[in-house]
């Protein structure tokens, strides 16, 4: 019997109009590629599907990082190495350099793109709870069209996004983190290429004595999740007696984790809270 095979139909494409002209053919559906660090693997434990991978990591328009007034412009196929030393991530999307150094090993950081992570729509992607966090917006183009959606809002459930099968992610839009305080911790079972259990990324910044946070997480809920109704209660009681235990509470109800191969839901839970607290405490102090 035939096992699963990595031989696929793959054209590389060497502009963006030839990319979005190839995804948008109805004869011969396709699929784009990036770095393959997901799709290379998901080729190795399934059939082929018959769609043919349309290779986009070399395409100018998703590449580079760039700053201007509106803040930072990343291409979706730069990689997690670049995002990890890139000056202008460091300055001003520090969580994010701090994600991508967290993604598998250094082979894997060379290939794996921040469009693949959130296209890819783990539970457990590395990039999204620092891109939520950071504000990001991602850029959708096609043929026809392009379109901005918050990262939070690209993910609709488990593994399924807002992505047309003719669009492509070209780039993420970050405002600039100013001086809010950024913090981050993925918790897996070791520190290099551990999938997460649990992770959260978040900022803070105070406002007239008013808690502004924005927090993401993965590996808590079926898709990285922005823990809005956290950040509404911090908004709205951050500083009253008990607050930091309390906002651990609104946060473990918030999330929905599952026992699975690597955690257990509990440990999810309380893990996620204590994470909450440990922001917390910097938060304050920074006050
Ligand atoms: C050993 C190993 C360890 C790993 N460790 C981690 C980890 O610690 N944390 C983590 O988050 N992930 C990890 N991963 C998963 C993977 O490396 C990341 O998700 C990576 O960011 C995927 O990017 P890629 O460019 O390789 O995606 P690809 O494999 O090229 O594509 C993944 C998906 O995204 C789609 N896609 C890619 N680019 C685009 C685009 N521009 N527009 C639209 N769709 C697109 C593809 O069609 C596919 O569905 C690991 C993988 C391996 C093999």
């Amino acid at each position: 019997m035939m096992g699963p095979t990595l031989e696929r139909a793959m054209v590389r494409a060497t502009s963006l109009s030839q990319a979005l002209a190839l995804l948008q053919e109805t004869a011969i559906p396709s699929q784009p590629l990036c770095g393959g660090t997901d799709l290379m693997v998901q080729a190795m434990t399934t059939q082929a599907d018959g769609r043919r991978w349309v290779d986009v990591g070399s395409v100018d328009e998703l590449r580079g990082i760039s700053l201007d007034a509106n803040g930072l412009r990343i291409g979706a196929a730069t990689t997690c190495a670049e995002l990890r030393v890139h000056p202008l991530v460091a300055t001003h999307a520090p969580l994010l350099a701090q994600c991508a150094g967290q993604v598998g090993a250094r082979a894997i950081q060379e290939r794996a793109t921040p469009g693949g992570n959130l296209a890819n729509a783990s539970p457990a992607a590395d990039l999204a709870p620092a891109l939520i966090a950071h504000g990001a917006q991602v850029e959708l183009v096609s043929a026809s069209a392009t379109r901005r959606l918050p990262v939070e809002d690209f993910f609709i459930s488990y593994r399924h996004t807002a992505l047309s099968t003719d669009e492509l992610i070209l780039a993420l839009h970050l405002p600039l983190s100013g001086d809010a305080l950024c913090w981050h911790r993925k918790v897996g079972t070791r520190r290099a290429q551990a999938i997460t259990k649990v992770a959260l990324a978040a900022s803070g910044l105070w406002v007239k004595g008013e808690a502004h946070c924005r927090i993401g997480m993965a590996s808590v809920a079926p898709v990285p999740l922005r823990c809005r109704k956290t950040e509404d209660w911090l908004r709205r009681h951050a500083l009253e007696p008990g607050w930091m235990d309390a906002a651990a509470d609104i946060l473990r109800e918030e999330i929905s984790p599952i026992d699975d191969l690597r955690s257990t839901a509990d440990y999810r839970r309380t893990v996620a809270g204590n994470l909450l607290m440990a922001f917390l405490r910097r938060f304050q102090a920074a006050r």
